[in-house]
C-alpha cells in the first residue's frame, strides 16, 4: 500500500494536537484510509514507523509524562512508565539490536510473560526497523522450536526460567538465532544479559526510517483449525490499529485501558500495546492469569475506562457468578468489548444484567490485523451480531465459484465472510507459504475462512468456521446457533458441537458441555438438556448426543478446538496441538483474542 497524500506534519514540526477528537459521523460518511493517516505524525519523506506513533510522537508533542504503561506483578508489585520512559528504553533497545547486529526485516522473538521488558522490546525493535515476533509463554518446547525455525529468528528474548524449560535443549538446531537475552540474567557464554546491556546503551535516537510497506510484525494464529500459519504485517498497520481503537473500543486519549489478551497473539500486540499507546491511553497489564476477584478487583482499584476481553473469560465470570462482584464499584468503566470467538446471546444478556453495561462484540483475525465488524458504541447492539463493518472496511458474504471468482449473496444467506481489499492492516503474506497466502484471494477479496450471514439492515451474524460447519439431513450449520442454545441453559457453563457421520441424515450433532459449579453430570440432565435444545432449535437442528466433559479442550488463547473434539470422537489423528492448552498456566487471556 502506498501513500497517496503525504502525512501531514504541522508547520511547527510538532504533530497534530493529540487530542482532538475524531469526528464520528463525518468519518461514516466521508471515510478514506488517506484521512485516517492524516491522524498520524508520520516521518519525513512518507516514513512510517508504528512504535514512533505510539510512543515518541507523544513525548514530541509535550506529553511525555503521562502514564503509557501501568504495570501490576503477580505479587503485588506496582510499577509505572511514562510515555517519555518508554521512549528513552525503546531507543535503548534499538540500539542494542544495532549493536548486535540485526538487520532491519529480522525477526526479533519475544517469549516472555507479561513482563515490562516486553513491552520495551517490542517497540524497539520496531524502531530499529526490526519485525516483532511473540511467542505465547505457555508454548512448550516443540511449538517454541517451531515457531523460532519458521520465523527464522536473529535475537530471542526471554528469561532464564523459559530458556532452561524450553529451548537449552534444542538450540543446536536453532541456527538463524545469534543471540539470546535474559531479562533476569545473561552470564553464560551467548546468553546475554538485557538490563546490563541496555544500561550501556543512549537514550537519544534519530527517528525510525521505517517506510508504510516495511514489513513490522509476525503474528502466529491461534491454530485452532490446523498448523498456525505466520501473518505479516506491515508499519501501515497502525493506520488501522488508531482508528479501529478510536471507533470501535472508544479508547480515546488519557483514558485507563486493560486489554486482557496476551501480546503472545495479535489482540494482546494491536490492542494491548499499539492502538492505546497511539491514542494516548494509559495501559493497565496484569501480569497474573485469570482470577474472577482479581480481575473485578483491577477494574475497580485501577477505575479501568475501557475494557476489551474474551468470551472465554466472560463465560469464566459467569460461571463464578455474581458473588465474586459484590462491592465493587465498577462506575469508571464506559466500554466493554469482546474479541475472538462468537460472543453468545446470553453473554450480553448476563453482562446487561450483573455489569450494568453489554460487552460490544468485534470480529477480526489474526490476518485482518485490526478489527473489521464491530458494535461500536453508537450502533444499536443485537444480541449474538457482531455488528457492523467500520469505516473503510467493506464486507460481503460471498460463494466461491468454480472459475475461482465469487459471488456476492443476498441479505440472509449463508456464505463466507468476505472483505474487500485495501485496508493498512490485511497480513502481506504468510511466512514461508506464499502459496497459502495466494489461497486466501479472489479477485479484490479477501475471503477469511468463517461463514455467517448479513441481515437486511447490514448486521452480521456468525455462524462458524468453515471447517466446523456441518451438514445434516440437508441442512447447513453452525456450531455458534447449537453453542449458544445450550448456554442459555442455568447448568451450562461451555458447549461444543461436532458432526458426526450419520447413515441416515450424513452426519447428525454431538454436544459436549461442560457444567456451573453445583451441577452433577448424569442421564437426567443429559436428557433434559437435549430437550431444552430441542424446543429452541428444532429436532433437525438440535445435538442427537451430548457428552459431559470437565471442561472443553481449547487454544492457549481461550478458543474451543472443535476438530480435536471431532477428532477424539472419530478416532483421527489429532493434529497439531501446539496451542492447546496443557497443564501449563494459562487462562483466557488471548485472541484471536483472540
Ligand atoms: P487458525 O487460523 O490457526 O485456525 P484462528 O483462526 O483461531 O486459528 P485467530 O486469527 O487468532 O486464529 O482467530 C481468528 C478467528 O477467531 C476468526 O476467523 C473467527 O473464526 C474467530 N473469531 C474472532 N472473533 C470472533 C467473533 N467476534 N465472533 C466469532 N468468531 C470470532
Ligand atoms: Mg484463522
Amino acid at each position: 500500500m502506498t501513500w497517496t497524500t503525504p502525512p501531514k506534519m504541522p508547520e511547527s514540526g510538532q504533530p497534530a494536537s493529540p487530542l482532538v477528537e475524531l469526528d464520528h459521523a463525518a468519518i461514516q460518511t466521508g471515510f478514506s484510509w488517506d484521512t485516517a493517516r492524516t491522524e498520524l505524525a508520520g516521518l519525513p519523506d512518507g516514513g512510517l514507523n508504528i512504535a514512533f506513533e505510539a510512543v515518541d510522537r507523544w513525548v514530541a508533542a509535550g506529553f511525555g509524562e503521562r502514564i503509557a504503561l501501568r504495570w501490576l506483578g503477580k505479587n503485588s508489585e506496582r510499577r509505572e512508565f511514562s510515555y517519555a520512559d518508554l521512549a528513552r528504553l525503546s531507543n535503548r533497545f534499538a540500539h542494542l539490536l544495532d549493536r548486535l547486529g540485526v538487520t532491519p526485516g529480522e525477526r526479533v522473538c519475544l517469549l516472555a510473560g507479561r513482563i515490562p521488558e516486553l513491552y520495551i522490546s517490542a517497540l524497539g525493535t520496531l524502531k530499529a526497523g526490526a519485525v516483532f515476533c511473540p511467542l505465547f509463554s505457555a508454548f512448550g518446547p516443540e511449538p517454541v522450536r517451531v515457531r523460532l525455525v519458521k520465523s527464522q529468528a536473529r535475537v530471542l528474548v526471554t528469561t532464564t526460567r523459559l530458556y532452561e524449560r524450553k529451548v537449552r535443549a534444542q538450540r543446536h538446531e536453532l541456527s538463524d538465532l545469534r543471540h539470546i537475552l535474559l531479562t533476569d540474567g545473561g552470564d553464560e557464554s551467548g546468553l546475554l544479559p538485557f538490563h546490563a546491556l541496555l544500561a550501556a546503551e543512549s537514550d537519544e535516537r534519530n527517528p525510525p526510517v521505517t517506510r508504510p510497506d516495511d514489513m513490522a510484525l509476525l503474528h502466529f494464529t491461534s491454530g485452532t483449525t490446523g498448523t498456525p500459519k505466520g501473518a505479516v504485517h506491515v508499519h501501515d498497520a497502525v493506520v488501522a490499529h488508531r482508528l479501529t481503537g478510536r471507533l470501535a473500543l472508544d479508547v480515546r486519549p488519557g483514558d485507563i485501558y486493560w486489554c486482557t489478551a496476551d501480546p503472545g497473539w495479535v489482540t494482546g500486540v494491536s490492542y494491548g500495546i499499539i492502538a492505546p499507546l497511539v491514542i494516548g491511553a494509559t495501559l493497565v497489564v496484569d501480569e497474573a492469569e485469570f482470577d474472577a476477584r482479581r480481575w473485578y478487583a483491577i477494574l475497580e482499584q485501577e477505575r479501568v475506562n475501557v475494557w476489551y476481553t474474551a468470551p472465554t473469560a466472560i463465560r469464566m465470570l459467569m460461571k463464578v457468578g455474581a458473588a465474586a462482584l459484590q462491592g465493587r464499584d465498577l462506575g469508571a468503566l464506559r466500554f466493554m468489548a469482546s474479541v475472538g470467538e462468537p460472543l453468545n446471546p446470553e453473554a450480553v444478556i448476563w453482562s446487561r444484567k450483573v455489569l450494568g453495561q453489554p460487552f460490544h462484540d468485534t470480529w477480526w483475525q489474526t490476518e485482518t490485523g485490526a478489527i473489521m465488524i464491530a458494535n461500536t458504541p453508537g450502533l444499536a447492539i443485537r444480541p449474538g451480531s457482531m455488528g457492523q463493518p467500520l469505516p473503510g472496511i467493506e464486507a460481503a458474504i460471498v460463494r466461491r465459484r468454480a472459475d475461482g471468482g465469487v459471488d456476492v449473496l443476498e441479505p440472509d444467506e449463508q456464505g463466507e465472510l468476505a472483505l474487500r481489499v485495501g485496508w493498512p492492516s490485511l497480513f502481506r503474506d504468510y511466512l514461508g507459504d506464499p502459496d497459502r497466502y495466494r489461497q486466501c484471494f479472489a479477485g479484490d477479496w479477501y475471503l477469511s475462512g468463517d461463514l455467517a450471514r448479513c441481515d437486511a439492515e447490514g448486521y452480521f451474524w456468525f455462524v462458524g468456521r468453515a471447517d466446523d460447519v456441518i451438514k445434516t439431513a440437508g441442512h447447513l450449520i453452525g456450531p455458534f446457533e447449537v453453542e449458544s442454545a445450550l448456554l442459555e441453559h442455568p447448568a451450562v457453563a461451555e458447549a461444543g458441537m461436532i458432526g458426526k457421520p450419520d447413515e441416515f441424515a450424513g452426519q447428525i450433532i454431538k454436544a459436549f458441555v461442560a457444567l456451573k459449579p453445583g451441577y452433577e453430570p448424569g442421564d437426567a440432565l443429559r436428557k433434559e438438556l437435549l430437550g431444552f435444545a430441542r424446543t429452541r432449535l428444532g429436532p433437525a437442528v438440535a445435538p442427537r448426543e451430548l457428552e459431559f466433559m470437565a471442561d472443553l479442550p481449547k487454544t492457549r488463547s481461550g478458543k474451543i478446538m472443535r476438530r480435536l473434539l471431532r477428532a477424539r470422537e472419530l478416532g483421527l489423528p489429532l493434529g497439531d496441538l501446539s496451542t492447546l492448552e496443557g497443564e501449563a498456566p494459562s487462562g483466557p487471556v488471548g485472541m484471536v483474542a483472540e
